[in-house]
């Protein structure tokens, strides 16, 4: 596909060519499982990963992998056409993890977290069989600064996400490209490209995670007072000063 190569293709093509540089996300030989569901960020994830591919010093192989949850009305056809038709290697798994929540998720537990775990696991499974050795995903820098302001808020601990890091399965290495590119970005370029989006069709879609919602309207907010706000947080989750924290786990106290 010929992509829209204005100032926003280069600038996102810099940010993720820099993340790649600053921590090392992508080796010689890599075979990197991209996760696809059909939203803006995976489409741009994708994207991205093969314009560098097509010209980086070192030889690595994309394989799209896009996890059907079985939630009617999920319109994963459009997603793999799309995929055909520009010439991406794709598994399109299909599941039943949808019956697997009706019956076993607890009353009362967060749909998302459940359905989240379900989907990561057939992720790694499916990553596993095809030989990829890293998997990439969508997360981009707003996910980024908003899971940190999450996690002091609502769950008393100072952790976002990290760009790289090793898989719970210890088999696989998952790296997130997109984690300086800022989600209005992503979706301009969305826009622009006309990349098919297709809804993730779950029973609680845009109604959940208001704890979410909330943090992105408050990073919106200390927006208007300064602009750079949530690119502050990602520097400061690269800069950590453990001597003016308080984890006995990171120091001893005199
Ligand atoms: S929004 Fe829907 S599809 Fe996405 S993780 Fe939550 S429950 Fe699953």
């Amino acid at each position: 596909m010929t992509l829209v190569k204005n100032k926003l293709f280069y600038k996102i093509k810099r940010l993720v060519g820099k993340a790649i540089g600053d921590f090392g996300l992508i080796e010689d030989g890599d075979h990197i499982g991209v996760g696809v569901s059909g939203g803006k960020d995976s489409y741009t994830l994708l994207h991205m990963l093969e314009t560098l591919r097509l010209r980086a010093p070192v030889t690595f192989r994309l394989t799209a992998i896009n996890v059907d949850s079985g939630y009617t009305g999920y319109k994963k056809e459009i997603l793999e056409a799309y995929l055909k038709q520009h010439g991406f290697d794709c598994r399109m798994v299909d599941t039943n993890c949808y019956n697997i929540i009706q019956e076993k998720r607890t009353p009362g537990s967060s749909y998302c977290s459940f359905c989240a775990r379900l989907r990561r696991g057939v992720l790694y499974t499916e990553a596993k069989k095809l030989g990829c050795n890293k998997i990439a995903l969508g997360h981009h820098l707003d996910d980024f600064a908003e899971t940190l302001l999450l996690n002091q808020f609502y769950a008393g601990s100072l952790a976002a996400m990290s760009p790289k890091l090793q898989a719970d399965n210890n088999i696989h290495t998952v790296i997130r490209p997109l984690v300086y590119v800022e989600e209005q970005d992503i979706i301009r370029f969305a826009g622009l490209n006309s990349f098919p989006v297709i809804c993730c069709a779950c029973p609680v879609c845009g109604s959940v995670d208001q704890k979410r919602q909330r943090m992105k309207k408050l990073l919106r907010e200390l927006e208007k007072d300064n602009p750079h706000i949530k690119n502050s947080i990602i520097k400061a989750i690269g800069n950590v000063q453990p001597r003016h924290l308080m984890d006995k786990k990171l120091k001893k106290v005199p």
